[in-house]
């Protein structure tokens, strides 16, 4: 266990970073919203919260640059996210220590995110190329159906405190192609990467010359100013990214006004070892989709369901690996398990551990682990061995427990696996064809993302992302998701010299 020492100002090494991107220390001093670095609990900056004024001020700005952007070819569009790709490439190292600074991630974790932004960008280059529809057989002789893609409007961006940057990356470069501008209301509790990534990306707008002002904002604040860009009647479409409880506050504003909703919502993500597994394997994609992160992602692994026949050779070398995982300081390089969020993280831990006490679970680990700051929350991950999938089990706490089962019927664990509200994401480890394929099928996984002999986080951008249920149903990134920026025109042209109707309906008029 690695006992971490307190830098000597994490405040001054964001602050020399964000100078470095080219974000005014006016930005981050003499506001009303406290930002912290969960490494030590000590305070970053204090950022100026927009006020609802400001808020619709900057969403009819993005209007007005929407207005001209649309127009702008969609390839040349793609030329400004090719060099923000670059300007990220050039920033990769300090956005990602940023990253690990606001959010608590391990250094290549951090990286990692600013690579996702990375691949989003040369996705969304590529696709600059591809916004095609279809060409359609018409039943009527001398006409020619076909379908065009036209930007959307202003894009609303909500994202989480857990990936603070690459959300917005996903969204926003897929939007700037398709002829959108974009409004982004980041986590409250990470400002100050919002505020550095939009720095990079104003730089690539510099480059680029001509892009409509106010293509690209953001807005800083909490739920309220939120509130704001999801009642804009001025936003077509809003991706909100975060807790269940969060979507189901925003999904019905969204659909009273009749907008677009992306919905990008908790998962309670499930992982089955089966007979046959490479227990190895398995071991390694449990270790890192369970206590990767700290267990907060969206996507990590909170329940496994293992075969009785292997329960005895995985679970001891499981347990051994959570009680020898070093828990520290990310910045420090050595730890694989940095910080919790916030002590409210930390207290919804222990009271999930309680419950899970209380229906009968064996709890190993899940302490707070003393790392010299009063104001910083390091746990040791949390292995729950659970005699029945039911009380904490069945809800996502954004925290490092795994709640471990034993399964000896291949229907029944599927069936298991299924009953919860979130259908974000779910593994199998097995080397039987039969079962793998029965989980990938109609009656298999009911989630949005299910895996084979790998772990249930760490997805690739070029797949569509999201999940089922209460994760909300929204799908960003790779793959098609770049429709839903878009509003479809179906067309049908008449070439022909008389205006045959369809369906062979006669309306003759003298
Ligand atoms: P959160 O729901 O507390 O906040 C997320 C964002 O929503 C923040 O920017 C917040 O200000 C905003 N918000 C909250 N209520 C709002 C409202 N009524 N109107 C408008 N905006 C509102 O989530 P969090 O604690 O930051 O993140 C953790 C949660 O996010 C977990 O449940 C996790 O599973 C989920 N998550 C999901 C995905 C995914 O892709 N499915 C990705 C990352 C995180």
């Amino acid at each position: 266990m690695n006992i971490a020492a307190k830098p000597a100002s994490i405040a001054a090494e964001a602050a020399a970073i964000l100078d470095r991107l080219g974000v005014e220390t006016s930005a981050y001093t003499g506001g009303d919203l406290k930002s912290f670095s969960p490494i030590t609990g000590e305070q970053t900056g204090s950022l100026k919260t927009v006020s609802t004024a400001e808020a619709t001020a900057i969403i009819d700005r993005a209007d007005a640059a929407f207005r001209i952007w649309r127009l702008v070819p969609a390839p040349k569009r793609g030329e400004l996210v090719r060099l923000f790709g670059e300007e990220l490439r050039a920033a990769k190292a300090d956005l990602g220590r940023l990253v690990s600074i606001e959010a608590g991630k391990i250094p290549s974790e951090g990286l990692g995110e600013v690579q996702e932004m990375i691949d989003i960008c040369d996705f969304a280059v590529g696709l600059s190329r591809q916004l095609y529809g279809l060409t359609i057989a018409t039943e009527r002789p001398g006409h020619r159906m076909m379908e065009t893609w036209h930007p959307l409007g202003v894009i609303g961006i909500i994202s989480a405190f857990n990936f603070p940057v690459a959300v917005w990356a996903w969204n926003a470069a897929l939007a700037l192609v398709c002829g959108n501008s974009v409004v982004w209301k980041p986590s409250e509790k990470t400002p100050l990467t919002a505020l550095a990534s939009q720095a990079i990306l104003e730089r690539a707008l510099k480059r680029f010359g001509d892009a409509p002002e106010g293509l690209a904002q953001v807005l800083i604040g909490d739920r309220t100013v939120g509130e704001v860009l999801v009642d804009h009647a001025k936003v077509p479409l809003v991706s909100a990214t975060g807790s269940t409880r969060m979507g189901r506050e925003v999904g019905p504003r969204l659909a009273k006004r009749f907008a677009r909703a992306i919905l990008e919502l908790g998962g309670n993500n499930g992982g089955i070892v089966c007979p046959s597994a490479d227990l190895d394997m398995a071991l390694r994609a449990i270790a890192f989709g369970a206590m990767g992160t700290a267990g907060q992602r969206c996507t990590t692994l909170r329940r496994l369901f293992v075969h009785d026949s292997v329960y005895d050779q995985l679970v001891p070398r499981l347990k051994k690996a959570y009680a020898s995982v070093s828990v520290g300081n990310p910045l420090d390089g050595g730890a694989l398990v940095g910080p919790l969020i916030d002590k409210l993280a930390f207290d919804n831990m222990q009271k999930a551990l309680s419950e899970a006490k209380a229906h009968g679970g064996t709890v190993h680990g899940g302490e707070r682990v003393d790392t010299g700051s009063a104001d910083a929350y390091y746990v040791k991950p949390a292995l729950v061995e659970m005699p029945a999938h039911t009380g904490p089990v069945l809800e996502e706490t954004f925290a490092p427990i795994l709640y471990v089962l034993k399964y000896s019927d291949f229907d029944g664990v599927l069936a298991d696996h299924n009953a919860v509200g979130a259908g974000l994401s779910s593994s199998i480890f097995t080397l039987n064809m039969r079962e793998a394929e029965r989980f990938l099928a109609a009656d298999g996984s009911d989630c949005g993302i299910a895996n084979v002999n790998i772990g249930t986080s760490g997805a690739e951008i070029g797949g569509a992302f999201g999940g089922e249920k209460e994760t909300g149903g929204g799908r960003e990134s790779g793959s098609d998701a770049w429709k839903a920026y878009m509003r479809r025109a179906t067309n049908t042209v008449n070439y022909s010299t008389s205006l045959p109707l369809a369906q062979g309906v006669s309306f003759d008029i003298e």
